[in-house]
């Protein structure tokens, strides 16, 4: 150590030194030509770790260790000799363990200077930029590679060997999932043989193509991160292979760590890549094994686009060259024809060579060139066109029927229309005769009244035709959501069931069906239903419809109950009719008997003359009977024949109930009833009344209610009359009655005794006559008049009969006869003479008798002809009674012939026969009026006196 200069001199030397040094950033050591250290600064001191009065007394052979300790003397010495500096970088200096420091060694006057740098920053920005020079390099490459690859295989293969490169020759594997995304596929390797055999050991002799199960955790593989799978092997055979053969793999093939990146485009993940580390010391140049899995990444997704791009252009040309539809491209500005297909060729008739090039104008393919222009203009619009149905005209002239669709798309910058068209022209053709057939069926399905339904058994669905609202009161709109349930609750509840089962039963045996049921009316009400069906396989027989139809029978029904009815009415009026006819012989038999009886007994000269009278009076009353009992059967037989007419003329009834009441006093003496008191009940304010009716047979049906009223009387008083109401418009009611004190009618018989041959004792042993015709003829007549019968009884009190005309009409012109003038009391015809024209002898005496009171001279002629001839000859006669049936000459053909010559001379027919027919022909012979046989003295008279 030299001798220390303490001179103020030396001592600013010192200190200038100093401050040099230690304003220097690098470590300055001053060797002496020995190299004993002269002087260090701080940053040397601070390397060197001691304190600065314990280095200067040292040597640097005392700090450098071993080998370095002499190479490094030897260069520092020789810097001492030759003056020479010298620059050396070094690695792992001993005072700077694992850092690159820059030695330079300078001569000094009489040592050595030694300046350190520490330049591992620089020198590690240097070589890092030359890595990444290194790996650009790389990825360019790889790019260029990558970018010729368009197959898969290829491209993981390279990928797997790619990688191994760059992991500095780690193992490695490339997973691809499969398209389903459900399984992870190796698709290549590049493991080493020795790791390839030892993995085929334990895994199985196919390593590529084996499956995993999908990714764990896809969201780190998706991150683009590289990752370090703590379970190795384990990890990534997702508990699939058993830990140990994992770590027993992992140990035999000497991987020390595992990594893993995946392959990533967009969110979505493709695969993923393997690295099996073996050198724990090796650190992975994970952004560049990240750089170039991006590309590979890309490079996958390019070779799926390219090949999905290339198998849809490849179905894209199938189906153009298949289709049998027509597709057809078009440009737009003309609509010239650019390409068509076969299918286009097939439906319209023309060939490529006579359409393209041609615009569709020039071949005249638009029925409707409007719809081409609509299409024009809707694809500038939208751009496409969807099932646009319109007209074409094919080669032979043919209109088809076309549904198209339509896209605009630009080729060679050129707007062009592709355009695709389906042939519907039969589909439109089968629609519309299936539009008719229906409209026919439904047609004829309304006009039978009848409604037809198809219910599709599955769905539970009707559809719904005909006659709906006329049965049912809804319209078919109402009506067309009608389901199979909604039906059912339409039915009847107590016809649901076995409506119901019916149906069932004909879908499980798949058979025809008839069934009736009530169905709810939309108001509410229930219609009869008829209704007949039939089950029938639909699509190929995997399921089943049912047709059928629904008819509406309530009307039916109630016709069938109405027959019913009248069957059995039929029935019971076959049975009274038996009782009748008994009755009736019985009724006939009775007078009869006493007539022939009490004849023969007037056959005896010796009887006495009281004998004899009484013996007539006997046949006179049982003829009156017997005379009923015919008319009663005549009247009948012209209701049931519905020849019943009416004669319609004035009349009063005061004077008909006059005449009644009288004939029935009389009659009550004769049956032996005087004790009855037979009474007139006439208002005076009805007395003057004249009537507009067929009086004759309103005294019919009168003169059988009083009838009545005396038979079923013993006792007491029969009232008759009538009451008038209100007039108005000179019409006016009129009810006329009969009242008894008789045996009355027990209410539960009221209705009964108005039915024909009905009376209420039908037995053999009955006690009053009749036939049980009289009020059910007077029922028939009154009804005839507009009127009714009604009656009000009380048993063992009495009856009342009713017999009511409510609008009937009154005359306003009073005829001015009057009740003395009406009432004839003698016939004083002495000066007049008769002629009566009567075959039967007896006869034309029981009217000589019955003229004999009024003094008349009377001829008599035996037939038409003596009529005539007596007429001729000159007598002068002042009327003509004219029976008409008569030999040689009939009184018809008499009347006729006596016409033509005289007008005038009232000729009276005489006729057996009651019929009015018989009435109306003598008439129009030429008689001026008609009477009836037997004939009534009173009526012979009062006829006569009309024309006399
Ligand atoms: P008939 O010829 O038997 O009298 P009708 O048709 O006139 O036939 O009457 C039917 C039945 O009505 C009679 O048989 C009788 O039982 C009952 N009848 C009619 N009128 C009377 C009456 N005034 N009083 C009681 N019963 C009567």
């Amino acid at each position: 150590m030299p001798a220390k200069d303490t001179s103020p001199r030396e001592k600013r030397r010192q200190l200038i030194l100093d401050d040099f040094m230690n304003s220097v950033s690098e470590a300055l050591v001053i060797y002496d030509h020995d190299l004993n250290f002269i002087e260090v600064n701080e940053v040397a001191r601070k390397q060197i770790g001691l304190p600065r009065s314990k280095i200067l007394g040292m040597n640097m052979r005392d700090l450098i260790p071993g080998v370095e300790k002499t190479k490094r003397y030897k260069k520092y010495m020789e810097v001492i000799r030759s003056g020479t500096a010298f620059e050396e970088e070094v690695q792992d200096h001993p005072f700077a363990p694992g850092r690159y420091i820059l030695i330079r060694a300078f001569k000094i006057e009489d040592g050595l200077g030694i300046t350190t740098t520490d330049i591992t920053s620089s020198k590690l920005a240097l070589a890092t930029e030359q890595q990444l020079k290194k790996d650009l390099e790389f990825l360019k490459d790889s790019a260029t590679a990558l970018i010729e690859m368009s197959n898969e295989d290829e491209l993981f293969q390279y990928t797997a060997d790619t990688l191994r490169e760059i992991c500095g020759g780690c193992s490695t594997i490339v997973n691809i999932r499969d398209r389903s995304n459900k399984n992870i596929l190796v698709r290549a390797h590049s493991l080493s043989k020795e790791q390839f055999r030892i993995a085929r050991s334990h895994l199985g002799n196919r390593i590529l193509g084996m499956s995993f199960p999908t990714y764990k955790n896809e969201k780190l593989l998706k991150s683009g991160k590289l990752v370090h799978l703590k379970d190795g092997l384990y990890d990534i055979s997702s508990g699939k292979i058993p830990k140990a053969v994992c770590s027993s793999i992992e140990k035999l093939t000497g991987i020390k760590a595992l990594y893993t990146l995946g392959f990533t485009r967009e969110e979505v993940l493709f695969g993923n890549v393997l690295i099996f580390e073996t050198d724990e010391n090796r650190s992975l140049n994970s952004s560049l094994i990240k750089a170039f899995i991006r590309q590979v990444s890309i490079a996958i997704e390019r070779i799926r686009t390219e090949r999905a791009l290339h198998e849809s252009e490849t179905r894209y040309n199938i189906a153009f060259a298949t289709s049998p539809d027509a597709v057809n491209v078009n440009r737009l500005s003309d609509g010239m024809y650019v390409d068509i297909n076969e299918g286009f060729t097939k439906i319209t008739g023309y060939t490529r060579e006579e359409i393209i090039g041609y615009t569709s104008l020039e071949k005249d393919i638009w029925v409707r060139p409007e719809d081409r222009q609509f299409l024009a203009k809707t694809l500038l619009n939208k751009g496409f066109v969807r099932n646009m149905e319109t007209e074409f005209r094919m080669k032979n002239g043919d209109i088809l029927v076309g549904l198209m669709s339509a896209h605009l798309y630009k080729h060679d910058g050129v707007d062009h229309i592709i355009s695709i068209t389906r042939d519907i022209t039969s589909r439109k053709r089968a629609e519309e005769e299936l539009r008719i057939s229906e409209e026919r069926y439904r047609v004829v399905a309304r006009q039978t009244g009848q409604i037809v339904y198809d219910y599709d058994i599955e769905s539970g669905r009707i559809s719904w035709v005909g006659a709906i609202e006329e049965v049912l009161g809804y319209t078919q709109e109402e009506f067309a959501g009608v389901n199979i349930d909604e039906w059912e609750k339409m039915v009847h509840p107590d016809d649901v069931k076995a409506a119901v089962d019916n149906l069932q039963k004909a879908i499980d045996e798949k058979s025809p069906y008839d069934m009736e049921y009530r169905l709810q009316h939309k108001d509410g009400s229930y219609v009869d239903i008829e209704e007949h069906g039939l089950c029938i396989p639909d699509r190929g027989g995997e399921r089943y419809r049912m047709l059928g139809s629904l008819a509406d029978i309530t009307q039916r029904n109630k016709y069938q109950e109405s027959l019913k009815l009248a069957w059995e009415k039929a029935r019971e009026s076959d049975r009274l009719k038996t009782a009748f006819l008994a009755n009736i012989s019985h009724e006939i038999r009775t007078p009869m008997n006493a007539i022939l009886g009490f004849s023969d007994l007037l056959m005896n000269p010796n009887i006495s003359t009281a004998n004899r009278a009484d013996y007539i009076d006997m046949i006179n009353k049982s003829s009156h009977n017997l005379l009923n009992i015919i008319n009663d059967i005549i009247d009948f037989s012209m209701i049931e024949t519905g020849q019943m007419q009416l004669y319609t003329g004035e009349f009063m009834p005061l004077n008909m109930m006059k005449e009644l009441h009288a004939t029935f006093r009389q009659q009550l003496e004769l049956l032996g009833k005087e004790h009855l008191d037979l009474k007139l009940d006439i208002p005076a304010a009805d007395d003057k009344l004249i009537l507009v009716s067929d009086e004759e047979r309103i005294r019919q049906v009168m003169t059988n209610l009083i009838g009545n009223a005396i038979k079923y009387t013993d006792s007491g008083e029969i009232r008759i009359g009538y009451r008038i109401g209100p007039q108005s418009q000179n019409r006016s009611k009129i009810e006329f009655f009969v009242a008894d004190t008789g045996i009355g009618i027990p209410p539960e018989n009221r209705e009964l005794i108005f039915e024909r041959f009905r009376q209420l004792d039908d037995s053999n042993t009955r006690r009053y006559g009749g036939n049980g015709l009289g009020l059910s003829i007077s029922t028939e007549i009154a009804s005839l008049l507009g009127g009714e019968i009604s009656l009000e009884s009380e048993v063992g009190k009495g009856s009342v009969f009713y017999f009511t005309i409510q609008d009937i009409p009154v005359s306003a012109e009073d005829t001015g006869k009057t009740e003395e003038e009406s009432e004839k009391v003698g016939y004083p015809w002495e000066d007049k003479r008769v002629l009566v024209a009567e075959d039967v002898i007896s006869n034309y005496h029981l009217i000589e008798s019955m003229l004999d009171c009024t003094g008349i001279s009377i001829d008599w002629a035996r037939n038409g002809e003596e009529v005539l001839k007596l007429y001729h000859e000159g007598t002068k006669y002042d009327l003509i009674l004219m029976d008409i049936r008569m030999p040689v000459l009939n009184g018809y053909e008499a009347t006729a012939k006596l016409r033509k010559s005289d007008s005038k001379i009232p000729i009276i027919a005489l006729s057996a026969n009651a019929m009015q027919s018989e009435i109306d022909m003598s008439i129009e012979k030429g008689c001026n009026d008609h009477i009836s046989k037997p004939i009534s003295q009173q009526v012979l008279l009062e006829t006569m006196d009309k024309y006399l």
